[in-house]
């Protein structure tokens, strides 16, 4: 079966077709500045990436230019678009009605459409990426894959806030947690590679990227995780706050004469790594910055990686115990001095890093010595792979 998946913002919309039989991409690429002018970004799997831009007023014209470039007959990969067989669309929010992936129909447009009090950034502009789909394969099978589905397994003691409980029944306002796609799939990735069944570890995924989560998955079910209401609780990142104290936030606020939204902007925009170095939110120009003795840039690592460190230790006494920690994401799978500084702290678990095999990018690699008490890996992610898998799954069904 050929899948499109796409994962569709409100001004960019990325988007790869796999071939579920083989699991390879033939193409991928990406829209950019949908609304404003319009550039689409092509490339066949072994063939030259291509830059086009053209006007592109809706999502609409982004999804018919991916189609012209999917089938143009000079590097396209079908003859026609009735090669594409599926389209699985990366969905954010699926609140407490979506425990797994669903085909999409309009009653669950209508459902994914009541969360977006709960995901406002998200899940209106991924929407749009399906009405787009819809209007131009009309025919196509779609079904919808959710951010937050893997962790609707978490217990309730996980999940609640500690705050007055009818706010959890009038507006379900607790802990729901991201990224999910990418925990379930390194999760089972990592008993394949130790040779055990999922059900049988204590695994914690640390998804280190620009947005950063780490999960604990015990038994092959999410039973925590550090992201929450929204994507801002957790680990400090790129440029999100992760963890603060709610009253910094009216501290702020007085502080700096910022309303509700702008504190809330600044919390996600301008805060992380990115706020503390008053620099970058990329890893590379940290590294770079704080090997020529850049105070603020090695601070801003030094801090991102404690508080990592300390989600760890957390998920280690929520599961008593673990079998395998796994690194994955832009950072986790590329940068071994933020894995190396991160398992500085776990010594107390018999974690023994194996410094050779650290320097490894992207790949699957054990990165833990023969003796360590505890696996360490490094699993690159394949969100898109994942939701072709749950796309071809639900339509086998
Ligand atoms: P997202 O999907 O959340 O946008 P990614 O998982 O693609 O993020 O991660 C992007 C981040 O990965 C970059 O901001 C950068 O910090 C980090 N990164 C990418 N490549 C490297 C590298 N070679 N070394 C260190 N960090 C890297």
């Amino acid at each position: 079966m050929n899948v499109l998946v796409i994962n569709c913002g409100s001004s960019s919309l990325k988007y790869q077709v796999i071939d579920s039989d083989s699991e390879k991409a033939l193409a991928k690429g990406l829209c950019e500045r949908i609304g404003i002018d319009g550039r689409l970004v092509y490339q066949p799997n072994g063939g030259e990436k291509e830059i086009t831009e053209c006007a592109m007023p809706t999502h609409t014209e982004a999804v018919r230019m991916v189609l012209d470039a999917l089938v143009n007959p000079k590097t396209g990969v079908f003859k026609s678009l009735d090669e594409i067989d599926a389209v699985g669309h990366r969905l954010v929010h699926g609140g407490e009605r979506f425990a797994s992936s669903t085909l999409i129909n309009e009653e669950v447009i209508q459902a994914v459409e009541e969360c977006s009090d709960l995901a406002p950034l998200h899940n209106p502009a991924n929407l749009i990426g399906v009405r787009a789909c819809q209007e131009v394969l009309k025919d196509v099978p779609m079904a919808g894959v959710f951010d937050t589905a893997f962790h609707q397994t978490m217990p309730m003691e996980a999940y609640l806030y500690g705050v007055p409980y009818e706010y959890y029944e009038k507006y379900k306002v607790r802990k729901y947690g991201f990224h999910g796609t990418s925990h379930s799939y390194v999760s089972k990735r990592a008993a394949e590679m130790l040779n055990k069944p999922c059900e049988s570890l204590k695994t914690i995924v640390c998804h280190l990227g620009n947005g950063a989560s780490v999960c604990a998955v015990k038994n092959g079910k999410s039973i925590d995780t550090s992201m929450g209401l929204s994507p801002l609780e957790g680990l400090v990142m790129g440029t999100r706050s992760g963890d603060i104290d709610p009253s910094a936030v009216e501290f702020l606020a007085k502080k700096e004469g910022l309303g509700l939204e702008e504190i809330l902007n600044v919390l996600n925009k301008e805060s992380g790594v990115y706020g503390l170095s008053g620099l970058s939110s990329d890893f590379r120009d940290l590294d770079r910055a704080a090997g020529e003795g850049d105070a603020r840039a090695k601070a801003a690592r030094d801090v991102f990686c404690y508080r990592a460190a300390k989600y760890i230790g957390s998920y280690v006494a929520a599961m008593n115990g673990v079998d395998v920690i796994c690194f994955t994401a832009g950072v986790g799978e590329n940068d071994g001095k933020v894995r190396e500084k991160i398992c500085s702290y776990l010594g107390y678990l018999g974690i023994e890093l194996d410094k050779e095999a650290n320097k490894a990018r992207g790949e699957e690699v054990t990165l833990s010595t023969p003796d360590s008490r505890v696996a360490v890996l490094l699993v690159p992610t394949n969100e898109e792979l994942a939701i072709c898998r749950e796309t071809v799954a639900l339509i086998k069904k």
